[in-house]
């Protein structure tokens, strides 16, 4: 969900040693009619050093300037593809007044409005990006005050302190500070109704919570307020200090989902959705230590998406339990199956989210990352670690290099080949179980891979009364380890549970929806005769085939579609697994996938009627990632993955040498 704004902090290491009593101050004082568009403002630009210019975009005309104190005039150039104001040599401040006629609202979706720059008013909701230039930016980092004013029935709010307040006939007035380093300004108004909660955290401290939502979102308000503070409490107790004294959920009327320091800014259809709480919110949250907080450098690899996504996402998983955690990993190591080797770039050359395989590795391998490195130097080295980071870094630009070193600390070992192999290497090691055999009392096993990686690979054992997860060491190509007092093991299971980031055979991982729903050539197939069934399945198919609704083919992946009875006679026909003990018997529809003895996936969707099969049209698409999955009527009421078909050797059974 998270649009991180690319911040130009790749000249700004240097900036953020100075310490924060001399960052540029920027003052402004903003009037805003979104009713007329009408926008206005006052900025004093203060510096101890001299004042080079600033930037603002060309839709705002300066009115009056004035450079200490005296009026000035400013010569306009372009730095860095922005309309640059110079100032006189030797400018330490300047006051700006500038006026504009914002853009309307327009319709757009999340793609269009990352894309769009432009600031737009409306009485429905207002945005003014940091990166549209609205406010005159001396470049770097800064601290800031805004005060705001806007007509009675707006509220309207920027990142940081709310430190004043007043709402009334004559209009609304806020007042805000961010007195940290800050790489830009986001401001937002809305005819908003506020909700608010004081939370007191462990350190003893109370900040504000609140929710500025569209009216009719009213009532989504104090559940959101509760997962807020559930969120925040979460992160200050395992990282450290929320380093803000206000955490806003913002309503937009687009179809945005921003995180931004303090707040975060999601469109008000985006809120409804059940998800948002569950996962997306604490994402958001957990970004005001990630990214916000310690702010990623940004020349060499953005860590902040998958250390969040880990915290988070992944996070959230291991809570539901080991099942859920486990689906997560096969997810992303399934994306990994399908990117090229030629295609696996370096962590360390992840920016930000730019493209689909960017995401693949800047946001599911740093998460697999850092599950490896809490596997390897154990959980409580991994939280000190992670406290340390925060400690050292607040507010401060931070590396791989700098975890690196505080884990290091906490772990008390070297972590250098750890993070290279990982963080400055592309591509993945795909690891196999060569020989697994009795040594008197112990078990030898050799493992071999490609790529020459350090790994400390999970091999669980399994006895006639029990099983036993031992990790060991795999360095060269093809090695053979000893197992003592494993001799009476009599199967061997390499990486079981998917904590290793490696290539896996496609084949290995359990069938889902989505390899049929996606296959360019894949087909449907009807096996019913009856023409409301048969209209029925186009119908659906049209929903949730990439390729188009097209009739069965030979050796193509196909969806079939049908009446149970008629579904489950096909597949008899053709000697494909039957209906699976997941999909009997319950519910008014039932979709499994699987593949066929060539490897060719396929997708079976049966319903008890046409009725059946047209209510899954909206939902089904949705759940491409699941394996099977049982509805009634339109809802989803029961899902899963099938189990991994887990690498396993029988001992004495070897394969050659
Ligand atoms: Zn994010």
């Amino acid at each position: 969900m998270s649009a991180r704004r690319i911040a130009l902090l790749a000249a700004l290491a240097a900036l953020l040693a100075r310490p924060a009593a001399a960052l540029p101050q920027l003052d402004l004082d903003v009037r805003l009619d979104p009713t007329t568009r009408a926008f206005a403002a006052t900025a004093r630009l203060a510096d101890d050093r001299p004042l080079a210019g600033f930037a603002l975009a060309p839709g705002f005309e300066i009115t009056a300037l004035t450079v200490d104190g005296r009026p000035a005039r400013v010569e306009a150039t372009t730095r860095d593809g922005r309309r640059w104001l110079r100032l006189p040599a030797g400018a330490q401040r300047a006051e700006i007044a500038y006026r504009a006629t914002l853009a309307p609202l327009r319709t757009l979706d999340h793609r269009q409005v990352l894309q769009a720059r432009a600031p737009t008013a409306d009485a429905d909701g207002s945005f003014l990006p940091a990166a549209s230039g609205w406010y005159p930016d001396p470049g770097g980092l800064f601290s800031y005050r805004v005060a705001l004013a806007l007509p009675a029935g707006q509220k309207g709010l920027t990142p940081g302190e709310l430190v004043a307040e007043r709402d009334d006939a004559d209009g609304y007035r806020a007042e805000f500070r961010f007195p940290q380093p800050a790489d830009g300004i986001d401001l937002m108004a809305g005819p908003y109704v506020v909700g608010e909660r004081a939370l007191t955290l462990a350190e003893g401290r109370t900040i504000r919570l609140r929710t500025w939502f569209h009216r009719e979102l009213a009532e989504l308000a104090a559940g959101y307020l509760d997962d807020s503070a559930r969120y925040v409490e979460r992160y200050d107790r395992l990282i450290g200090d929320y380093p803000f004294a206000l955490f806003s959920v913002v309503s937009s009327p687009t179809p945005t989902g921003f995180g931004m320091p303090s707040l975060t800014y999601l469109g008000r259809d985006v809120l409804r959705l059940p998800f948002i709480r569950a996962t997306s919110l604490g994402h958001e949250v957990l970004h005001n230590w990630w990214g916000n907080g310690v702010y990623p450098d940004w020349a060499r690899g953005n860590w902040s998406e998958g250390l969040t996504t880990f915290l988070a996402d992944y996070a959230y998983k291991e809570d539901e339990g080991e099942a859920a955690a486990l689906d997560m990993r096969l997810g992303w190591l399934r994306d990994l199956a399908a990117v090229t080797p030629e295609n696996d770039g370096a962590l360390r050359d992840f920016t930000s989210r730019r493209h689909g395989i960017s995401s693949i590795v800047g946001y599911n391998k740093a998460a697999m990352l850092f599950l490896m490195l809490r596997d390897e130097i154990g959980l409580e080295a991994f939280a000190r670690g992670l406290r340390r980071f925060w400690r050292e870094h607040r507010f401060r630009v931070a590396g791989w290099r700098e975890l690196e070193a505080a884990f290091a600390h906490e772990a008390g070992r070297p972590l250098r080949d750890f993070f290279r192999q990982w963080v400055e290497r592309a591509g993945a090691p795909s690891v196999r179980l060569a020989a697994a055999e009795r040594r008197g009392e112990a078990l030898a096993v050799t493992l071999a891979q490609t790529g020459d990686y350090a790994l400390n690979v999970p091999l669980r054992l399994v006895f006639a009364d029990r099983v036993e997860t031992r990790r060991v060491p795999l360095a060269g190509a093809r090695e053979t380890i000893l197992l003592p007092g494993a001799g009476a093991a009599q199967a061997v299971e390499l990486d079981p549970d998917y904590r290793l980031w490696r290539r896996v055979d496609a084949a290995a991982l359990p069938a889902i929806l989505r390899e049929t729903f996606v296959a360019p050539r894949a087909t449907l197939q009807f096996v019913d005769d009856d023409p409301a069934l048969q209209a029925a399945a186009r119908s659906l198919a049209a929903r949730l085939l990439e390729s188009g609704a097209r009739r069965a083919a030979d050796a193509a992946p196909r969806l079939i579609v049908g009446s149970a009875p008629a579904v489950d006679a096909w597949l008899a026909a053709r000697g494909l697994p039957p209906r699976p003990a997941a999909a009997s018997g319950r519910g008014t529809a039932q979709a499994w996938a699987g593949r066929d003895a060539s490897g060719t996936p396929y997708a079976v969707v049966s319903g008890q009627d046409a009725a059946a099969l047209r209510a899954l049209e909206r939902g089904l698409p949705h759940y491409g990632r699941q394996s099977w999955i049982v509805f009634d009527g339109g809802r989803a009421a029961d899902r899963g993955v099938w189990p991994p078909r887990v690498e396993r050797l029988d001992v004495g059974g070897a394969v050659p040498r």
